[in-house]
């Protein structure tokens, strides 16, 4: 076997950033971070606990309440955002090789990830400087309009799986908006992550207005959503970590804005074309090491075009790349952590006793150590199997044949989650209809996952609650104060002008 990629420079202990400073724990607490090729431990990072979230929050509170940030004009903030995007993209290089050794996702596609946290950054700064509010006259009587206002400090809780990408996807409308912020990073990788403080510096952010802390979700996770002085948490994770967290932050009655899990239908009538769709659910499945929350984990297909479906797939998944994800060859790299592998390999034995095994089924080949699973597809997979129910969140596929339009939808919609639907027919109106009555919060018609920052992101049923992108995360992140003036003479009802005797 080659010998395995070593960043240079790693950083080999991973700190708290509290109000512009790199710090430890208060009580020094520390866990163990593992490479996914090896799983040797390559870093300590900091644990933080209460009295390290109080003092991020206490940092991010005083930034809001006395500090520029809130105050500036949207031209000049978005300056600062494009100077953010400037110095993410010009460390992509160096944040592709660390989120790819930290992660085990491809090398290329951490790359793709590097350059959209750029993106989200100046897209934000294009929103807030072209963001206008409503106002409203009732001619001669009344003019209303709203005076929208940064919220306050907000609490950003994040995944491992593209962990930098998603990370900049809560931080960037959270601080366009003037909030000011407190990340928790996933556990499992949180070295990306301290690339932002020197980011930040660079781009000229104002001291407070980022704060991060390191640490477990049970703890410092769970003292961020109960912080009473943190009005708003943006959560993206399991579902089941979502329900605790609703439940925590019901005391404090927060704003929540959940990304939570998903086991999304990509449907393939016979009318499709069929190698556009074979594509498109490979990649779909099969990308970022089958870590993605809209992975189109289940395949539904028409019975007619099924067995050639089925074979055609297989067979390029037999042929998937799995290996080191440093080499730019790698399709599919190691899984995050051996806890996670564990879980996927469980689902793949499960899989043996509900499906048909047609591809993978375990390590692969000449890979006898980190966290690698083979592509594995599972075919004749009944509706009620857990491969079909339950999120897996790996290289692995469940195919299910349909006989008509009615059992594509049931199937489709029989499933506690509805992220993400990936719909391939040549028929307009079978496409719409489809689109229409799926239960997913975002549909693709005859296409692989791609979007444009400007549409809702969210799923329904188990998938999440709310939803952010575009204009909508700017909601997220204010309060949208309505201001009534009166013009002309004040009409009010005459309380107690009555004349008394
Ligand atoms: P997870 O729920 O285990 O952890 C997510 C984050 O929550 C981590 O930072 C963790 O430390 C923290 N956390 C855990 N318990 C907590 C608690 N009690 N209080 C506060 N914080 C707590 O999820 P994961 O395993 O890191 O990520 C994978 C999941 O994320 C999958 O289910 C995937 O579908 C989902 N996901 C969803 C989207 C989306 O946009 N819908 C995007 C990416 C990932």
């Amino acid at each position: 076997m080659a010998e395995r990629y070593f960043p240079d420079n790693l950083p080999t202990r991973i700190q708290h950033y509290i109000d512009g400073k790199c710090v430890d724990s208060v009580g020094g607490e520390t866990f163990d971070v593992l490479a996914p090729v090896s799983n040797a431990n390559y870093a300590t990072a900091a644990a933080g606990q209460k009295a390290d979230v109080d003092l991020a929050v206490a940092s991010a509170a005083k930034a809001f309440n006395e500090g520029p940030w809130p105050r500036m004009k949207p031209r000049e903030r978005a300056r600062i955002l494009n100077r953010i995007a400037d110095a993410v993209e010009s460390q992509e290089a160096r944040l592709a090789e660390l989120e790819t050794f930290d992660s085990g996702l491809p090398i290329t596609q951490a790359h793709g990830q590097a350059l959209r946290a750029a993106e989200n950054f100046r897209f934000f700064a294009d929103l807030i400087v072209a963001q206008f509010d409503d106002a409203m006259k009732v001619p001669g009587a009344q003019i209303n309009y709203v005076n929208r206002k940064p919220i306050g400090v907000a609490g950003l809780i994040t995944p491992w799986n593209t962990p930098f990408m998603l990370e900049s996807w809560k931080l960037a409308p959270a601080i366009a908006s003037g909030c000011t912020v407190v990340l928790k990073p996933a556990e499992f990788t949180p070295l990306s992550a301290s690339l932002w403080a020197g980011i930040f510096e660079e781009a000229g952010l104002p001291q407070g207005v980022f704060n991060l802390v390191n640490g477990l979700g049970e703890e410092a996770g769970d003292a961020l959503v109960k912080h009473p002085d943190v009005p708003l948490i943006s959560f993206t994770g399991e579902t089941t970590t979502g329900q605790t967290i609703f439940r925590n932050a019901a005391t404090g009655l927060k704003g929540l804005s959940m990304e939570l899990g998903g086991k999304s239908p990509c449907v393939v009538f016979a009318d499709a074309d069929l190698d556009a769709a074979i594509d498109s659910a490979l990649f779909g499945v099969f990308s970022l090491n089958g870590e993605r929350c809209t992975a189109g984990s289940r395949i539904l297909v028409e019975r007619s075009s099924y067995d050639e479906f089925c074979e055609k797939f297989a067979a390029r998944a037999k042929n998937i790349v799995v290996g080191d994800p440093h080499d730019p060859k790698t399709e599919v790299g190691a899984l995050v952590h051996p806890e996670h592998y564990n879980k996927v390999m469980s689902y793949v034995e499960i899989g043996k006793t509900e499906g048909r095994l047609l591809a993978g089924g375990g390590r692969p080949a000449g890979l006898e150590t980190g966290n690698y699973v083979a592509p594995t597809v599972f075919v004749d997979v009944a509706p009620d199997a857990r491969i079909f129910q339950e999120e897996i969140f790996g290289p692995v596929v469940a195919i299910t044949p349909f006989k008509n339009d009615d059992e594509a939808l049931a199937l489709a919609n029989g499933v506690k989650y509805g992220l993400a639907a990936y719909i391939w027919t040549q028929n307009l109106t079978r496409a719409h209809n489809f689109a229409q009555n799926v239960e997913a919060g975002m549909v693709w018609l005859n296409s692989h996952n791609v979007r444009d920052l400007r549409t809702p992101f969210g799923g329904v049923k188990a998938s999440g609650l709310g939803h952010e992108g575009g204009f909508r995360s700017i909601d997220f992140y204010t309060d949208q104060q309505a201001v009534h003036i009166t013009l002309g003479t004040v009409q009010t009802p005459k309380f107690g002008a009555a004349a008394t005797y």
